[in-house]
């Protein structure tokens, strides 16, 4: 059985003065998570948000939290975000000398591991931890702000599912960066399950169950 397609909203795009209000209206137009870009001013250039924006997340909605840490030495804050009420927590390759022993106490702290690549940073990078990851999140534009240049890393997309469907890791494939519309058939094709997107649903000129609507009917349009 082929895994469904996931929709996971990424917050960064929408409107921070009625936050609630958004996450209401991707839930009833049938987001599966919702994604939440943490931003260290120093791992990646830009600064976001942190465990208490995903507390304020977790008292809107009772969907999964997937929260993506762009910050050095994050296995600071991992209890942090485990109280704070995340379920995916997503930490950089590059920002982790013991990467194994990061995603091990994500899940001790009853969270799914999840491993993230810039776009320069092969797959092989995590062959050693197949089976400690339960997320591999490709990033698809160099991290940082929302809006950047899509990077299209099928080839990438294809080893970490060919591993999955070897039964070296049962991680789900997630991608992050410039996934709209025009870029996610290829990306589901090359063999994603999870799709991040921001811009496309939160910034969508008809509002954000047209954005949701929109991506999932450009998937449905690939050929069986
Ligand atoms: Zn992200």
């Amino acid at each position: 059985m082929t895994q469904p397609i996931l929709f996971s909203p990424s917050i960064i795009s929408a409107d921070f003065t009625r936050l609630g209000d958004q996450l209401k209206e991707a839930e009833q137009a049938g987001a599966d998570w919702f994604h939440i870009d943490v931003m260290d001013g120093h791992f990646v250039p830009n600064l976001t948000m942190g465990p208490f924006i995903v507390e304020a997340c977790r008292r809107a909605t009772s969907l999964p939290l997937d929260v993506h840490l762009m910050i050095e030495a994050p296995e600071r804050l991992l209890s942090a975000f485990a109280d704070a009420g995340a379920n995916w927590l997503t930490v950089h390759q590059e920002t982790c000398p013991h990467l194994h022993r990061t995603l091990e106490t994500i899940r001790g702290l009853g969270m799914k591991a999840g491993a993230s690549l810039n776009p320069s940073t092969p797959a092989t990078t995590l062959s050693e931890v197949l089976s400690s990851l339960d997320l591999v999140l490709i990033m698809t534009v160099d991290p940082g702000f929302s809006g950047g240049k899509y990077i299209p890393l099928l080839d990438k997309i294809r080893t970490v599912r060919a591993w999955r469907d070897k039964g070296l890791t049962s991680a789900l494939i997630a991608v992050d960066g410039g996934i709209a519309p025009k870029t996610a058939p290829e990306v589901v094709q090359a063999g994603a399950d999870v799709l991040i997107a921001a811009s496309a649903i939160f910034k969508h000129s008809e509002g954000i169950r047209a954005g949701l609507q929109s991506l999932r009917a450009s998937i449905q349009r690939i050929p069986a």
